[in-house]
């Protein structure tokens, strides 16, 4: 039989699959119900031999939609933020006494570290003073330059790290909310975004603009 896709053909093909619409669907759910399994072993197939290409693509597109990502990021927060501080909290408090068993236990190492971290701020300039502190806080809008929320509390985010030598100057702070200055954000290699980037960002996406 010849192959034939003329228009007519089409339009026939498109009759009948709007005549049988339901039943043709029915039968697609049935097939691929039953199919699962082998699908889902050739696409953990298909994507464990085609990792660097699809990690690369999906690079590439965050690259090209970083307002995107950061909003997304950014209602994400968001909506996961009561949630969070409430279970750290209850976390916090069921934990109180293994947590102050194991500070018993590591007093010494963690007096050395807060002194090394001591030691480290004092090696670097520190030349921001009170006022520049507010500028640089009302330039951002009062929010965090990697999320763009407004937490009750600010915290002063060192851009370069004091432990790379980073001081405490105009330009090297930002403002930040404590979950994005916590070290986490330090695996997330996030940059601080610029006060007219953030406005931007605020401006496109409204889920960052609760107060
Ligand atoms: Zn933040």
């Amino acid at each position: 039989m010849a192959v034939v896709t003329s228009a007519k053909r089409r339009v026939y093909m498109r009759q009948f699959y709007l005549a049988n619409k339901e039943r043709l669907l029915a039968m697609s759910r049935v097939y691929h119900a039953a199919h699962r399994e082998a699908r889902n072993v050739q696409s953990r197939l298909y994507h464990a031999s085609h990792k660097e290409r699809i990690y690369a693509q999906i690079k590439e597109w965050q690259a090209a939609h970083s307002e995107v990502v950061r909003g997304y990021y950014a209602a994400y927060h968001e909506r996961i933020h009561e949630r969070r501080i409430e279970a750290s909290r209850r976390y916090s408090q069921e934990h109180r006494q293994e947590h102050h068993a194991y500070y018993l236990k590591n007093k010494e190492r963690y007096f050395a570290h807060r002194d090394k971290r001591r030691a480290r701020l004092a090696a670097v300039l520190h030349t921001l003073t009170a006022q520049q502190w507010e500028a640089i806080k009302s330039a951002y809008d009062f929010r965090c330059a990697y999320c763009g929320e407004k937490p009750e509390r600010l915290t002063k985010d060192h851009v370069l790290p004091v432990m790379l030598g980073g001081g405490t100057t105009a330009e090297n702070i930002v403002p930040a909310c404590w979950h994005c200055n916590s070290s986490k954000r330090q695996y997330l290699t996030m940059k601080p975004m610029k006060p007219e980037e953030l406005r931007k960002v605020v401006a496109h996406s409204p889920s960052v603009l609760a107060p």
